[in-house]
C-alpha cells in the first residue's frame, strides 16, 4: 500500500538496523485517516469471506483494529496481556514472546467473546518472528472459531514470521513489506 510505504519512509526511524519506530504515525501517535485506508484495503482483501469478529492484541493494534471494524461492521476483541492464569477456566490464553520488549506474556480472551461459528480477521501493527499472531492464532483454535486471515500493517519480510505462518496455510495480507532495514535504509518487497 504506497500510502503506508511513503510515510514510512517519510517518518519511520530504523532502530539496530532490525526494529522500525513509527510512532509519530502508527502506534503512539495515531494517524486516522492512515488506518481508514487501512481499513478499506482489508475489507477489499477480505470481501466476502464472511468475518464478523476482529481479534487483536493490546496494546498497538486495539487503534488499527477498531478502525478497521468499522469497515467490516463488526466487533473487535482485544486478547489482554494478563498476570492471572485461568483458573476457572472462562478465558482461553496462550504464550506470547515480545519481540520489541523481549518478555513473555500470558494473552487471554473471555470465552464469552468467542467460539465456534466465528469467522475471525486478526489483526496487528508488526509481524516479525509471528510470536504475537501465533499465540492469537492458537486462542482462535482453542475457541472452535474459524480463522479467515489476518490483517498486517508492517511485515519484516526479511524476519521468520510471515513464511512460517503462510507454510501453516494462514492467509496474511501485510500492507507494507520490508523486504531490509539497515541503518539508514529501507527497501520493500515487489
Ligand atoms: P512478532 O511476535 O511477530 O515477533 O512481533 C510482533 C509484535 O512485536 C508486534 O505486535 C509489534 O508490537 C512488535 N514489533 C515487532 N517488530 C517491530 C518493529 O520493528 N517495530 C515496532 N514498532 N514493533 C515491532
Amino acid at each position: 500500500m504506497k500510502l503506508l510505504e511513503d510515510l514510512i519512509r517519510e517518518k519511520g526511524i530504523i532502530e539496530h538496523g532490525e526494529v522500525l519506530k513509527v510512532d509519530s504515525f502508527l502506534n503512539h501517535q495515531m494517524d486516522v485517516k492512515l488506518f481508514q485506508e487501512m481499513g478499506r484495503e482489508w475489507a477489499r482483501l477480505y470481501a466476502g469471506t464472511g468475518v464478523n469478529k476482529i481479534l487483536t492484541i493490546e496494546a498497538s493494534g486495539i487503534g488499527i483494529a477498531c478502525v478497521a471494524a468499522l469497515e467490516f461492521d463488526v466487533p473487535v476483541i482485544f486478547a489482554k496481556k494478563s498476570k492471572t492464569k485461568n483458573i476457572a477456566g472462562e478465558v482461553y490464553s496462550s504464550t506470547v514472546v515480545s519481540f520489541t520488549h523481549n518478555n513473555v506474556n500470558d494473552i487471554i480472551v473471555s470465552k464469552k467473546f468467542l467460539g465456534p461459528g466465528d469467522r475471525v480477521l486478526i489483526i496487528d501493527d508488526f509481524l516479525a518472528n509471528g510470536a504475537a499472531l501465533l499465540g492469537l492464532i492458537d486462542i482462535v483454535n482453542q475457541s472452535g472459531a474459524e480463522l479467515v486471515g489476518c490483517g498486517i500493517a508492517v511485515e519484516k519480510a526479511f524476519q521468520p514470521g510471515g513464511k512460517r505462518l503462510r507454510e501453516m496455510g494462514v492467509r496474511v495480507e501485510s500492507l507494507a513489506k520490508v523486504a531490509k532495514l539497515e541503518d539508514n535504509y529501507i527497501e520493500f518487497c515487489d
